[in-house]
């Protein structure tokens, strides 16, 4: 448990919130302010600030429930689509500095905006980035 952290508060339970599943490593709830209909958050319950410091026995356990509330939110919101998104570091649009996977249910025509610009995959990143996993 980190001091000031609102996730941490509302993972434990401390800061109520709207729980749609709770195991004793998770907890997802309702986004307070959602992009969409049915937006929600899977949070660890003990504190990681980003993926880069979560175990990867939470990641497997984080995952696997985001798949199965995925489900059934697209399922019984009659979604079209649904995205995950996680942002790791303010760059990267964090502003709570306790990881959690967005799911945003999608609906044909929302005005959801998760996208970005296609560039082009030059010669040079291509081959700088290949050399850092061989
Ligand atoms: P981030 O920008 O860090 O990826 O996402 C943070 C998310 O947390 C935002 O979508 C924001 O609406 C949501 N959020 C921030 N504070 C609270 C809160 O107190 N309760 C709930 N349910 N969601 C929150
Ligand atoms: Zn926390």
């Amino acid at each position: 448990m980190e001091e000031n952290c609102i996730f941490c508060k509302i993972a434990r339970g401390d800061i109520p919130s709207a729980t749609l599943y709770e195991d004793e490593d998770l907890r997802v709830i309702l986004d307070l302010g959602p992009a969409s209909k049915g937006h929600a958050l899977v949070i660890p319950k003990k504190h990681a600030a980003n993926l880069f410091e979560l175990p990867d026995e939470t990641a497997q356990k984080a995952i696997v429930v985001a798949k199965r509330v995925a489900a059934k939110l697209k399922e019984g919101l009659h979604a079209d689509g649904l995205n995950l998104v996680q942002n790791n570091g303010a760059a990267a649009g964090q502003t709570v500095d306790h990881f959690h996977i967005h799911l945003i249910p999608r609906y044909e025509g929302d005005t959801v905006n998760v996208g970005w610009t296609p560039g082009e995959l030059n010669d040079a990143d291509k081959e700088e980035i290949l050399e850092l996993f061989r």
